[in-house]
């Protein structure tokens, strides 16, 4: 990086990147390190107690006193424990770290959720170092923190993280694309699988937030009627950000650039109050680090600046929701994948990893839902500004063409009868930036990635990339092996194939895309129309989180992932008995929060505005102006029976929260929720306890 730059930007300032280990390691140790890093060699143990002191003098020069190993667990979010750097030996105080502490960590792992993989009495835990991920620096006003990525794993080795299945979902993929390029007469090549995650987010300040039990509690409100105006004038999307927004927007870019994460694009989303953070993509295993860290640097710059950022998938009812595009791709060598190249050979590269994609999503399109699965997204999924939760492929007109004249086998056009098939030998040229793209569909070809629209704001993108390596990776070994098979492959130089591998390889395009065009669908999403013609397409379509759930505990699904060594049969039932018990705590918090707001702030406010005006009609009874008598009547009875609803609603949520019965909560809130809502419309303004969306969503 040049001084310019550096200078501009800070990036990678707080980074133990490849700067830092060549002025802080010797010739021999950074270059072990940097090569590790670059995924070309596993750790040289030998180099352990260097790299420890290395990082630990870098460190110290830039401020930290502590370290933590840094990971992943099945919360959600991610976890730290410090431990200061000093030590006393022989009485006097000194600064030390081993090379022990780097790779190896001890934390209690008896209060994180382990879904039944570690009883309680066997509580240990280990954190192992993943050197593919950079060691970074955690600031705070008074000091810093020294944060190792780390694995972390039960004592039998079972992953009580994100990251390790992640990391091997990583190597089951990278072996498929390997032994795929391989068939195409492919020397060996690095893969690297590429993701660039779009973050959406809402913003309030923090004068409202703190008057909101409702979002200090679960992050989203549970009452609140729109106001008058809100998204339907799209007036905020892409539009110009206001001062406060945009200071904040820099502080948050400076301080994720100091971690050396490329935040690149921000801008205003659809409803009000809601923004956009995208990075430019990167390595998988990074980019869903960095994800966490973007989303704790938006929340603690917000908070420095008397906001609050939302990152729940629906924080409010009536506009849009936030989810987190994404966007995923496969590269070899220096060629991505799903970019469809000029030449022939590329082409039939790129048709066959597009199909080997479909053939994936199409055959686990249950196991993809079940991934973006949680209370949260329930409430954004298919609630008309997101994708629906039936998942389906997005190809754009031009390419479903080629894809349709890829299952009929037919030459494309007179001119080129004869010689040419469509797909493996030639393709139209493509337009990199395709221009119909279609915000409705969960799953879309966006000219040279995939986008996956579905996963939630405030998830970690580990489980749902981890999944779709996995099916990917599960396509690519079976056209591999078809081509093997068929005894095509081996004698093949790229660019000149072979007629036996073209017709080979065209027959297995041909069979998945006449299998599984099913999965296709260019149309609008959002509609009624569609979710009928779904599924009578025989496509799943689970609207809810323990309905979506089901799909890790069926066999065959749980097989396809001990055949790719990404998750053991104990791991999947661990995972799914964490996911619905967190969907249970979540649903059981929002019942009860909202019986405490509609009992303790709600009831009380509408009950004194009826005694008001009971007074009101009285006093005007009692005397002998009765003008206004029957529009006071008119006020009494209408709140009367708001009053005898809301009581009623209370009570009905009341007996499904004490039942524990999280879709009858649910009902019940909304029951409940509705009655509040209206009365929020023709209560006084004065009296109302919580700030409305009129002004949490304009008032910034
Ligand atoms: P939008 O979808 O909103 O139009 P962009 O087209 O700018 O946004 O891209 C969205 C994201 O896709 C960015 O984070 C970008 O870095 C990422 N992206 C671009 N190419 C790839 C790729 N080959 N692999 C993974 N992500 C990519
Ligand atoms: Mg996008």
């Amino acid at each position: 990086m040049n001084e310019e730059t550096r200078k501009a930007t800070e990036f990678g300032a707080d980074v133990f990147g490849a700067e830092a280990i060549q002025k802080y390691l010797s010739k021999d140790a950074a270059k072990k390190l940097l090569s590790t890093i670059q995924g070309a060699t596993p750790l040289d143990p030998t180099i352990a107690g260097e790299v420890a002191h290395g990082m630990k003098t870098w460190a110290l020069d830039r401020g930290a006193t502590h370290y933590t190993h840094w990971f992943l667990p099945l919360t959600g979010s991610t976890a730290e424990k410090h431990d200061a750097f000093l030590e006393i030996k022989d009485g006097e105080p000194i600064l030390s770290f081993s090379g022990k502490n780097l790779i190896v960590g001890e934390p209690d792992a008896s209060s994180f959720p382990s879904g039944g993989i570690r009883s309680t009495f066997e509580a240990r835990g280990y954190t192992a170092w993943d050197p593919t991920s950079p060691a970074f620096i955690k600031r705070h006003a008074n000091g810093a923190t020294l944060c190792i990525p780390t694995a972390f794993c039960a004592y039998t080795g079972e992953a009580l993280d994100q990251k390790t299945p992640l990391l091997r979902s990583m190597q089951t993929l990278s072996a498929a694309a390997k032994r795929l390029m391989k068939c195409f007469g492919k020397g060996d090549e690095r893969v690297t699988i590429t993701l660039g995650p779009e973050q959406e987010y809402f913003l309030v300040d923090k004068k409202f937030y703190a008057e909101r039990p409702d979002l200090v509690m679960t992050g989203r409100t549970l009452f609140g009627a729109p106001s008058p105006k809100h998204q339907q004038l799209e007036d905020h999307y892409f539009g110009s950000i206001r001062a406060r927004i945009l200071n904040f927007m820099e502080e948050v870019e400076k301080e994720l650039w100091k971690l050396g994460i490329p935040a690149k694009t921000r801008h205003n989303e659809v409803a009000p109050a809601q923004f956009e953070l995208a990075p430019m993509f990167e390595e998988l295993n990074l980019s869903c680090d960095h994800n966490m860290l973007v989303m704790e640097v938006l929340r603690q710059v917000a908070d420095k600046n008397g906001l609050v950022c939302l990152l729940h998938e629906k924080p409010f009812a009536g506009v849009n929701g936030s989810g987190k595009h994404n966007n995923w791709s496969v590269a070899y060598g220096n060629t991505n994948l799903l970019n469809p190249g000029n030449d022939p050979h590329q082409n039939a590269i790129f048709l066959t990893t597009l199909c080997a994609v479909i053939e994936a999503v199409d055959n686990h399109a249950d196991l993809l839902r079940a991934a973006v699965a949680a209370a949260g997204n329930d409430h954004r999924l298919g609630a008309n500004e997101a994708p629906p939760a039936v998942i389906s492929i997005y190809l754009g007109d031009q390419l479903a063409d080629v894809v349709a004249q890829l299952e009929k086998g037919a030459p494309k056009s007179s001119k080129h009868a004869g010689s040419m098939k469509i797909g493996v030998d030639t393709l139209p040229p493509l337009p990199k930036d395709a221009t119909d793209r279609n915000r409705t569909s969960p799953f879309a070809f966006t000219g040279n990635k995939f986008e996956f629209r579905a996963p939630g704001s405030s998830v970690s993108c580990a489980l749902p990339n981890t999944i779709l390596n996995t099916v990917v990776a599960e396509a690519m070994n079976r056209i591999a092996g078809e081509l093997e098979k068929a005894g095509v492959v081996g004698k093949v130089e790229p660019g000149k194939h072979t007629a036996a591998f073209h017709n080979a390889l065209q027959k297995i395009l041909q069979d998945i895309v006449k299998t599984h065009k099913r999965v296709l669908f260019n149309g609008d999403g959002y509609t009624a129309d569609w979710l009928a013609e779904a599924a009578k397409r025989g496509l799943p379509n689970a609207t809810t989180t323990p309905e979506a759930l089901k799909a890790f505990t069926k066999k065959e699904n749980i097989a396809v992932f001990e055949k790719a060594g990404v998750f053991t049969a104990r791991e999947m039932a661990s995972r799914h008995e964490i996911a619905i018990e967190d969907y249970e705590t979540k649903v059981a918090i929002e019942g009860n929060t909202a019986l405490e707001i509609a009992r303790t702030m709600i009831l009380p406010a509408v009950r004194a505005e009826y005694l008001e005006v009971v007074k009101a009609y009285n006093e005007t009874d009692a005397s002998d102006l009765k003008i206004a008598i029957g529009a006071l009547q008119g006020e009494v009875t209408d709140l009367g029976k708001g009053l005898v609803d809301l009581q009623a609603a209370i009570n009905g949520l009341a007996e499904a929260v004490a039942n524990k019965d999280a879709a009858e909560t649910l009902a019940k809130m909304g029951v409940l929720r509705s009655v509040a809502d209206a009365l929020e419309k023709i209560v006084s303004n004065d009296r109302w306890p919580l700030p409305k969306y009129r002004e949490m969503l304009f008032l910034y």
